[in-house]
């Protein structure tokens, strides 16, 4: 059948899957309108506001989905995005690289309110932290960029922090529905309190609290739970190891008996399957949740992350 013929045939079908979404995305227009338009930097604030949110809200998030946040440029049609929201919800501390670029854009428009979800989190700071120590790992670069470590929402306690955050700014912005955003926080962090005591009470029972992961994105974690952190590369997912730090590498697994090399999607798979090689260990994949993957929500894929790391502690 020639190319001009099945144009022909499905031109009518075409027409009609148009004019349906047509009508869907006026539907859609509809059940938005009086939604809260939220704009968040990262993955992790998309859900923490849709969890507190729930139906009053529509969420998007800057950085697309499969793009390392550490990489993350805007473009024209985020600054287009961003005009359009009611709140801009950001995590702070270094990991939106890009904000003043957006800046501009959010503060001179006044019907834009931008929170920054990591106020009043206990945050550590990289300079008397003991990563510090181990300057191979990070590079003098990166220390100059970054002054804390960002990655507060892999830990269940800051989570709440910025939940709370978001639950505020919702509240202000939208007094009527208090007791509604009050109730979804409440039920929220209620189930990141589970989460934390289930996972308190097993990581007490093991000897072995070192693992050794892509980058160095767990600090929050570790700290929740007494354990030590081992990455691969940078603080930003960033370059290779070096020779030097590859040997190191595998010296540390083999003193800490590392039977799971934990790999993430976007940073360095290959460095990680190498490692495991040399060292007898196994690899497993461990989520950042800086990006959605695999279709899994912030709860599975902590409670995912939290199990894989105790079952290689064990
Ligand atoms: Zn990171």
């Amino acid at each position: 059948m020639s190319k001009k013929i099945l144009a022909v045939l499905f031109a009518p079908i075409f027409a009609l899957a148009l004019s349906g979404c047509d009508k869907l995305s006026n539907k859609k227009t509809e059940e938005n309108k009086d939604k809260i338009n939220v704009v968040v930097s990262i993955y992790p604030l998309k859900e923490f506001t849709e969890a507190v949110g729930g139906d009053k809200v529509k969420v998007t998030s800057l950085v697309p989905e499969g793009v390392e946040p550490h990489d993350f440029e805007p473009k024209p049609k985020d600054m287009e995005i961003l005009t359009k929201s009611h709140l801009f919800v950001i995590n702070g501390l270094g990991m939106e690289e890009w904000l003043d670029k957006v800046y501009e854009t959010v503060s001179s428009n006044k019907d834009i309110n931008m929170i920054n979800t990591s106020k009043g989190a206990d945050i550590i700071s990289l300079k008397d932290n003991d990563l510090q120590d181990d300057k191979d790992d990070h590079g003098e670069d990166e220390h100059e960029e970054l002054e804390y470590d960002p990655h507060i929402w892999l830990s269940l306690k800051e989570a709440k922090v910025q939940s709370k955050n978001i639950k505020d700014a919702l509240i202000a912005i939208d007094g009527e529905n208090k007791d509604y955003y009050e109730n979804n926080y409440n039920v929220f962090s209620g189930k990141l309190d589970d989460l934390y005591k289930e996972y308190k009470a097993k990581f007490e029972g093991v000897g072995n609290k070192n693992f050794v992961t892509g980058h160095w994105a767990f600090g929050y974690l570790c700290r929740d739970f007494n354990l030590t952190q081992k990455g691969i590369s940078g603080l930003k997912a960033e370059g290779e190891p070096t020779p030097q730090k590859m040997k190191s590498l595998v010296e540390y697994a083999k003193a800490n008996n590392i039977k799971v090399i934990f790999n993430e999607k976007l940073a360095s798979p290959k460095v990680s399957e190498t490692l495991a090689k040399e060292v007898g260990a196994r690899v497993e994949k461990i989520y950042t949740v800086e990006s959605h993957e695999d279709n899994k929500g912030y709860l599975e894929m902590m409670k995912e992350n939290l199990e894989k790391i105790y079952t290689s502690l064990k």
